[in-house]
């Protein structure tokens, strides 16, 4: 339950829209996650798509979906109908929140390997960095005497553990909704952009916890 799939291509000649990160969502195209059109400026974009296998219909991989999305759907497929694939990313995207230790002996985890991105959007790049520089650091001084190397585990949880912890919290509670496209259209409109941004770093303000119970319980 606790890994995603990330599949993306690297297109030229798009018509995608330059000032935008365009997200799209709909358990058909996207289940348990979203497609994304992202201009990489002139005419190229990425395009992609961040999706549970444990949601996957019978028969389907990422590809799949990604191909779905970018030929059948109505908005992407008109502005991607003349797209060439320049290249392929694809991996694993842990979305189940970190273990509970990241340094044991002479090892310590960061980035994917230490569960340390966001799980509400599958973002791991400035999370991973923040990971690294602190190990880094962290290695530095104890190789210089100066600190245990344990102290790396509390270093980067003050920083982050709150928001990626939080984040999983969240995801989990999307997952129900993202069964449902009338639920999560609901769920969309009903999140101010403000609280968006704020669930997109890994926080829950109370009234966004309160709609998000709501439609959970088929109250909303
Ligand atoms: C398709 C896709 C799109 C994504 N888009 C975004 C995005 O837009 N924004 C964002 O914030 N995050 C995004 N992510 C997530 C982000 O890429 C990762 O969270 C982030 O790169 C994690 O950094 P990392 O250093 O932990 O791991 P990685 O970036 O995976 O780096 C690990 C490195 O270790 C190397 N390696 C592996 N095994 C060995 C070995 N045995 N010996 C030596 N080297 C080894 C690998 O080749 C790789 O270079 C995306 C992920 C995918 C799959």
């Amino acid at each position: 339950m606790g890994i995603g799939t990330a599949f993306e291509y690297e297109l030229a000649n798009t018509a995608a829209d330059r000032d935008a990160v365009e997200m799209y969502f709909g358990k058909d195209y996207v289940p348990g996650g979203y497609a994304w059109i992202i201009s990489q400026g002139g005419n190229t974009a990425n395009i992609g798509v961040g999706i549970r296998e444990v949601l996957f219909e019978k028969n389907m991989c990422a590809r799949d979906y990604l191909e779905k999305f970018m030929y059948k759907h109505p908005i992407a497929s008109e502005k991607l109908q003349d797209a060439r694939i320049l290249s392929v990313v694809s991996g694993v995207v842990p979305v189940g929140g970190t273990p509970e230790k990241t340094v044991s002996n002479n090892v310590m985890l960061a980035g994917d390997a230490a569960g340390q991105l966001i799980a509400t959007n599958g973002g791991g790049i400035p999370t991973a960095m923040i990971g690294g520089k602190l190990a880094g650091e962290t290695a530095g001084e104890y190789i210089a005497g100066k600190c245990e190397l344990s102290i790396y585990e509390k270093r980067w949880r003050e920083q982050m553990g709150l928001e990626i912890k939080t984040a999983v919290y969240i995801r989990k509670m999307m997952d129900n909704l993202m069964r449902s496209d009338r639920l999560m259209s609901k769920a969309i409109r009903t999140i101010s952009p403000q609280y968006m941004k704020a669930i997109q770093c890994g926080k829950l303000p109370d009234p966004v916890k309160k709609t998000l119970t709501k439609l959970n319980f088929g109250l909303g």
